[in-house]
């Protein structure tokens, strides 16, 4: 969803509250090329309201991949469950960096439903995550607020 609809305050908040990190991969704006989103995570076309505890940043491909999703199919089971909430859920509880940090595993449902509906184990996401992690730039260090 477009930025524009979001006051600049509201931008600054949850850039600013996030630390430069994408809330869903992890991504770092400084290691991306292309700015990052904010992101209604109730989208608005689903009623979803332009306030700081529905509003998140995330890098072009997580915001791309999710588009509109609110659920998505556990890899596992089949059930369709909701996606990762930033603001309601912890990104460790539902989330774990895997073999130096090159992939995200999900450990619940939502977790595993999250990866695959956002792709957040990307190719290029990945060999990203294994330059960075051998300069020791990788993974980021846990925003406070998640
Ligand atoms: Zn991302």
């Amino acid at each position: 969803m477009s930025e524009k609809y979001i006051p600049a305050g509201l931008r600054r908040l949850v850039r600013s509250r996030a630390s430069g990190i994408c809330e869903y991969c992890r991504s770092q704006v400084g290691f991306a090329p292309q700015p990052f989103s904010v992101e209604h995570i109730k989208p608005r076309a689903a009623g979803g309201q332009t306030t700081e505890d529905n509003l998140a940043l995330s890098c072009q491909g997580c915001n791309g991949h999710k588009h509109t999703k609110e659920e998505a199919p556990d890899p596992i089971t089949g059930s369709v469950v909701p996606l990762y909430h930033p603001r309601k859920q912890r990104w460790r509880d539902h989330f774990a960096w895997r073999a130096g940090a090159k992939f995200i595993d999900g450990l619940t449902p939502t977790g595993r439903a999250t990866v695959e509906a956002l792709r957040m184990n990307r190719p290029e996401l990945v060999n990203l995550r294994e330059v960075l992690y051998a300069a020791q730039k990788h993974p980021p260090a846990e925003p406070d607020t998640q």
